[in-house]
């Protein structure tokens, strides 16, 4: 068993999919996610294990509309997609019909066909990324041939577009899913082949009527090749761990948490938004400067604990060198409350 496995124990490994994949661009600089990722830990069950669930993904309302946007598009050899993405009478190939429908046999239908010279649009296509060592299955919502032979990611959404604006984290979280599929295709057929211009396809207004955007996910690319690259070299991280160091869902509580504090974390107020483990982690940070975000952590550089900003603020403690300015900033900051206040 090597060392990843190890770390994982007796538990299955966690499968990655587009959606995980994104979130690894989060939180970038913190090496507990990074790690727990690559050993393939479940940190939904962990964090409940430990005692900190969270609420993740969409809710039943949510992927019940999502769910029944996407079968009205697609519905008749997707003919209301087809007008929306105005690609005319071009092919329909659904990869999704046969009854081997095994994930290899899927992805081998899917390999074929995009090597082929068919043209059309591929429904229910199956393609891979090689993930710190382990192949990930991921599946796209349709990829869509274009007529210069370049090939094009489609993601339904079913987030609303109003007047031209939709929410910007939905969108951003929706590229940076489309731009998980491009590298996949790219790995598979080479940059030229795959554009870097994503259509995203919303239910417009309020209405279900589809409206089509097309988005460049160059900077979600590069941002994700980083990530991944980085994923990759965690195993250094990993094999410097000490035996003792485990998730094995099936030790107690109080052992998690021991292994979980070997593991360096850098949680910010985002963390709720994209990590299992954001509710434990923010319970861990309490009485730190650094729970209250990125922009606090650099104004109080230097001030680690709430308590000692606190003193500083009241002048009950001498800042020390690199403190000064950040204690000058908070005595100030203590002064003008008291006057707003007085
Ligand atoms: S919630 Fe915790 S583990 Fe997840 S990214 Fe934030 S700090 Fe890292």
């Amino acid at each position: 068993m090597n060392q990843i496995d190890r770390l994982r124990g007796s538990t299955p490994a966690k499968r990655h999919n587009a959606r995980t994949i994104a979130a690894l661009t989060g939180n970038p600089g913190c090496s507990r996610r990074a790690v727990l990722d690559a050993a393939g830990v479940d940190k939904v069950a962990l964090a409940s294990r430990v005692g900190f669930p969270g609420s993740f993904g969409q809710s039943r309302f949510a992927l019940a509309r999502g769910n029944a946007f996407e079968a009205m598009l697609k519905a008749d050899d997707c003919a209301l997609l087809r007008s929306v993405l105005d690609v005319g009478m071009i092919g329909y190939h659904d990869l999704g019909a046969d009854s081997d429908d095994t994930l290899g046999a899927r992805h081998g239908r899917t390999r074929e066909l995009l090597a082929s010279s068919v043209s059309g649009l591929i429904d229910h296509p199956l393609l891979t990324l090689e993930l710190a060592g382990r192949t990930v299955f991921l599946e796209p919502d349709l990829i869509a041939f274009q007529g210069e032979g370049r090939l094009r990611v489609v993601e339904i959404k079913s987030f609303a577009i109003v007047d031209g604006q939709a929410d910007a984290a939905a969108v951003s979280s929706a590229a940076v899913q489309a731009a998980v599929y491009v590298l996949a295709l790219r790995a598979l057929l080479g940059e030229d082949r795959v554009s870097h211009e994503v259509v995203l396809v919303c239910p417009e207004n309020f209405s279900l009527q589809p409206v089509a955007v097309v988005l460049d996910v160059r900077k979600q690319l590069a941002t994700l090749r980083r990530q991944l690259s980085r994923l990759s070299s965690v195993s250094a991280l990993i094999e410097a761990l000490p035996e003792s160091v485990s998730f094995d869902l099936a030790l107690p509580p109080s052992a998690l948490v021991s292994s979980l504090a070997a593991l360096a974390a850098r949680y910010a107020p985002e963390c709720l938004s994209f990590c299992e483990m954001s509710v434990y982690c923010r319970s861990e940070a309490s009485g730190s400067t650094a729970a209250f975000g990125r922009s606090v952590r650099e104004s109080l550089g230097g001030i680690e604990e709430v308590s000692v900003a606190l003193d500083l603020a009241r002048g009950l403690v001498e800042p020390s060198s690199e403190q000064a300015e950040a204690a000058a900033l908070l005595r100030q900051a203590a002064r003008l409350r008291a006057e707003a206040l007085g």
